[in-house]
């Protein structure tokens, strides 16, 4: 019985089967009946639909920015570089280092006001051969070529600094060809302990380090800095006081030559601690140092330090809801400070981390390259106005994205989330400033003025201070756009 059941059902199954493929048949299209009926209405279809995909700025560039739009765009197809997005990005410049700056296009790029490089990490701020010349002026510096740490710096360990082999040695503190079959974090985080411990030998040496680090960053044409920076203690009870004035110190140095230049400090906490309480710890030191030096250490708008963050290897550290339980008593304390949470720098498929940090309240995201994976949230943070820090040669060479003209930071571009563009450790890839991360992605996204005006405005409009201070920086920066535009014009009718 059972089984007569059984096979009515499977005629009947089949019966309709036939039924429902025999309607399909009559009643289906072809899949090209809808095909334009020429190809010169096929053309004009896709002519619409290209300019509807193109990237909508906010505003229509004037007559004057128009025709350096065209100065651009003879740039970018007369370049003689062969650059190759494809390519680790120290392919041009750990070979010959001038072979981008030689290029009209990088140097249209570095003369043009970039806003703001919101993402920098201290230790890596200064590009290295300036940061070799700092070290060759350091009393009774060593340096060991050959140990467990390559390039480790020190008063007690290796040879005399100044008897080392410069090129040996920035090659030991730069990532290039010849790391490239070992993990690139591993390499990365070494260079840092290479060369952390030089900053601590003498105020002096502090203060010149971040003069340097923070000229340069103005001299590529930047009008803000903002930087995650530790501030440890030179004696104990200190709670980075003096480290913090000297931080200031530099600032104010840089402003004499470029008084609208600012720099704004984050403090980062760090993911990797040995136990969780030990970090979570950590973490509660770094939100009262940052409010203690909010209190004592002020530039001119009484806001110097304008937050905290948490870094390390994303996938190898403790996640960021690790850190919630001390968010949440710092709020009950009463304490008033910002985060700008590092997320989503990570390939692994079940990171969560850019929803911690968007329900931690994030100001920023640093990074946030798989944002991807999370469609309702990437809605939400356009809806709030939550910028990424986009980091695209740190993204290449830390293996996030091989080849830049797939960075998934380009959807989010065009889909209207705020990115801005920043370098993270310029000084460990081999390049300064924000210039070299600009080239980069003009070059892979083959971005035209609109687009990078946009990228510098968002820069500004999401930076760190207060409103005041922002609209201040916007009209700063647009003085200099102005003038940047006039030059660009005048260059190009003297030829
Ligand atoms: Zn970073």
């Amino acid at each position: 019985m059972m089984n007569m059941k059984l096979s009515k059902k499977l005629i009947s199954a089949m019966l309709l089967g036939i039924c429902i493929s025999n309607f399909s048949i009559v009643d289906a299209k072809s899949s090209t009946d809808k095909m334009p009926s020429s190809v010169e209405k096929y053309e004009s279809q896709k002519q619409k639909l290209l300019e509807k995909n193109r990237f909508a700025a906010d505003y229509q560039l004037s007559e004057d920015e128009l025709k350096v739009d065209r100065k651009l765009a003879r740039l970018k197809s007369m370049s003689d570089v062969n650059y190759r997005p494809d390519l680790p990005f120290y392919e041009f410049v750990n070979v010959d280092e001038n072979l981008i700056e030689s290029d009209p296009l990088f140097q249209f790029i570095k003369a043009m006001p970039k806003g703001s490089n919101l993402h920098t990490h201290s230790s890596a701020l200064l590009s290295i051969e300036k940061f070799y010349d700092l070290c060759s002026r350091i009393p009774n510096l060593r340096i060991d070529l050959d140990g467990k740490i390559p390039g480790k710096l020190s008063t007690s360990e290796g040879i005399p600094f100044n008897e080392a082999d410069r090129t040996k040695v920035l090659k030991a503190w730069t990532i290039g060809i010849e790391d490239s079959d070992k993990r690139a974090w591993d390499v990365f985080e070494d260079q840092f302990r290479a060369i952390g411990d030089v900053f601590w030998i003498d105020p002096q040496i502090y203060r010149e380090y971040y003069y340097l680090g923070f000229l340069e960053q103005a001299q590529d044409n930047l009008n803000r800095l903002e930087i995650r920076c530790s501030t440890p203690d030179w004696e104990s009870g200190d709670r980075g006081k003096l480290a913090a004035q000297l931080l200031l110190d530099a600032y104010r140095g840089v402003q004499k030559d470029y008084p609208d230049f600012s720099v704004k400090i984050i403090v980062p906490g760090h993911k990797g601690k040995s136990t969780i309480e030990k970090s979570q710890q950590q973490f509660r030191e770094v939100i009262e140092k940052e409010q203690y030096l909010q209190r004592e250490v002020k530039d001119e708008s009484n806001d110097f330090f304008i937050g905290v963050d948490l870094v390390t290897e994303e996938d190898a550290g403790y996640p960021l809801d690790t850190y919630v339980p001390i968010l949440i008593e710092a709020k009950n304390k009463g304490f008033d400070f910002d985060v700008y949470l590092h997320a989503g720098e990570s390939n692994s498929p079940d990171n969560s981390m850019m929803l911690d940090a968007y329900l931690m309240g994030t100001k920023r995201i640093g990074h946030g390259i798989d944002l991807f994976r999370y469609p309702e949230l990437a809605e939400k943070i356009r809806k709030h106005k939550i910028a990424l820090e986009i980091c695209p040669i740190s993204n290449q060479l830390l293996g996030y994205t091989s080849d830049l003209r797939n960075h998934p930071a380009y959807l989010y571009f065009k889909e209207g989330i705020p990115i801005a563009i920043a370098s993270d450790d310029p000084a460990m890839f081999n390049v300064k400033g924000v210039s070299y991360d600009f080239y980069s992605i003009v070059r892979a996204w083959d971005l035209n003025l609109a687009e990078i005006k946009q990228l510098c405005l968002n820069s500004i409009r999401y930076s760190g201070g207060s409103k005041s201070e922002r609209k201040k920086l916007e009209s700063d920066w647009r003085i200099r756009w102005d003038k940047f535009i006039k030059s660009q014009i005048h260059e190009s009718d003297s030829k």
